[in-house]
């Protein structure tokens, strides 16, 4: 299962639109761990302004 992380909506697999990323790292906090964040189809494209390709495979 994945969630997206801007409007916490669900969807059982990452299919395609989904765009996940690893935050590495957080210039202003020494601590920070990294993680993945999540944007479904439809904030992938608020956010970035694109439709995310799904031609990984
Ligand atoms: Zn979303």
């Amino acid at each position: 299962m994945i969630r997206c992380g801007e409007c916490r909506c669900v969807a059982d697999d990452a299919d395609e639109g989904w765009l996940t990323y690893l935050i590495a790292e957080d210039g202003e906090e020494p601590d920070f761990i990294p993680y993945f964040l999540s944007y479904c189809p439809s904030c992938s494209f608020r956010e970035f302004g694109v439709i995310p390709r799904t031609a990984y495979t």
